[in-house]
């Protein structure tokens, strides 16, 4: 794919000074983005970098009224030699299709989706902060025709955007409180659970803000059909430590197949650690907390990486794991996996990509 660089240089000033504030989350934004154009005539094609931008939709285009929209969470790292790196981009472009294939998007040639993230992430590599914060990268698409009128749009935008983040935790790693929800659900086998649409987001805004109110840090989702089966919590996987043995839900169309959660299994199960995808109802969680059975659980995703889970809330009460410490195979994951993305340890994996950085003429 031929990508046209329309931006001059990065505001290198502009960009030194945004990493010296607290970036905090999706805060500031990186001065260039990458764009892309589909019609039925032409497929995509304008394949270009230019400066960061409000973009220029009609009031009619489809993505606002019907909500025809996806997207993909990302992160470019800086190791301490300088170096840039991603953690699996392949495995976020064969996602963002599938994501596309369910609302009835375009598809996109995977290596193009690669490029045009390597790409664009290569052109800002000023703006990626060191470590522990990152440069998180969001492509999205949207429906861009203008027409009311229920059916899959004609036309499209891609684009994706940057934005340097703050360690997600700025406190350090602190377990979090989630709350089980009896009633709200996130998501129902056959719908859009297992794409990364939009729409799964604000579906899940009311439970969160009732969870926050009163005190928790996230909604531990069951699932839509018996309330009863532990699905993922907040915007994340959910895993947990059983009898010594790593349980997480299978991905049977309501779960969003993270990328983290696919790293984490391999890992697990290269290092001889039995893992079980397998239903783990709120009952037998809370049971096992309580008789000391379940001894870890943690969330996993690009944004966190992990996050333990040190309190689930169910039926008025609160369910303590292992004291509210964070466990030892917690930590190991996100030492392995952090260690992976910043290049502190070799992966064997291949899942690392360094990105080129192209010479600044000065
Ligand atoms: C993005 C996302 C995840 C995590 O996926 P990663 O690829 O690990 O970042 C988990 N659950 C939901 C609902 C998500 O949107």
């Amino acid at each position: 794919m031929e990508i046209a660089v329309r931006a001059a240089g990065t505001d290198v000033a502009k960009a030194r000074a945004t990493l010296e504030k607290d970036l905090g989350f999706g805060r500031y934004f990186a001065d260039r983005m990458f764009q892309m154009k589909f019609n039925e005539e032409r497929g995509w094609h304008d394949a270009e970098i230019i400066p960061y931008q409000a973009l220029q939709m009609d009031p009619a285009a489809m993505v606002l009224h019907y909500g025809q929209e996806i997207f993909e969470g990302q992160k470019a790292y800086r190791w301490d030699d300088g170096r840039i790196a991603m953690f699996r981009p392949d495995a976020n472009a064969a996602r963002m299709n599938r994501s596309a294939q369910r609302l009835c998007m375009p598809p996109i040639p995977p290596d193009d989706l690669v490029q045009a993230t390597l790409t664009l992430v290569g052109q800002l590599a000023e703006w990626i902060p060191s470590s522990p914060s990152t440069l998180y990268v969001r492509p999205t698409m949207i429906a861009s025709e203008a027409a009311l009128g229920v059916r899959p749009a004609k036309e499209y935008l891609y684009f994706i955007i940057c934005s340097p983040v703050g360690p997600y935790f700025p406190k350090g790693f602190a377990p979090v409180r989630v709350k089980a929800e009896p009633a709200y659900v996130r998501a129902v086998e056959g719908g859009t659970g297992d794409a990364k649409c939009g729409g799964n987001y604000a579906t899940s805004l009311l439970a969160q803000n009732i969870a926050k109110s009163e005190g928790f840090d996230a909604v531990l989702w069951l699932d839509a059909k018996e309330h009863r089966f532990v699905e993922e919590i907040g915007a994340m996987n959910i895993l947990f430590v059983v009898d010594g043995k790593l349980v997480t839900s299978p991905l049977h169309g309501s779960i969003l197949p993270g990328i983290t959660r696919d790293s984490i299994l391999r890992l697990a199960a290269d290092e001889g650690m039995k893992v079980h995808e397998r239903p783990l109802s709120i009952q037998e969680l809370t049971q096992g907390i309580e008789r000391g059975v379940v001894t870890e659980a943690f969330g996993a995703g690009t944004a966190a990486v992990v996050t333990p889970v040190g309190i689930v809330g169910w039926g008025g009460k609160d369910y303590a794991i292992s004291d509210n410490q964070v466990g030892p195979i917690t930590k190991h994951f996100y030492n392995v996996l952090t260690g992976f993305q910043y290049g502190k340890t070799k992966d064997p994996y291949g899942w690392v990509r360094t990105v080129e950085v192209p010479a600044r003429v000065a």
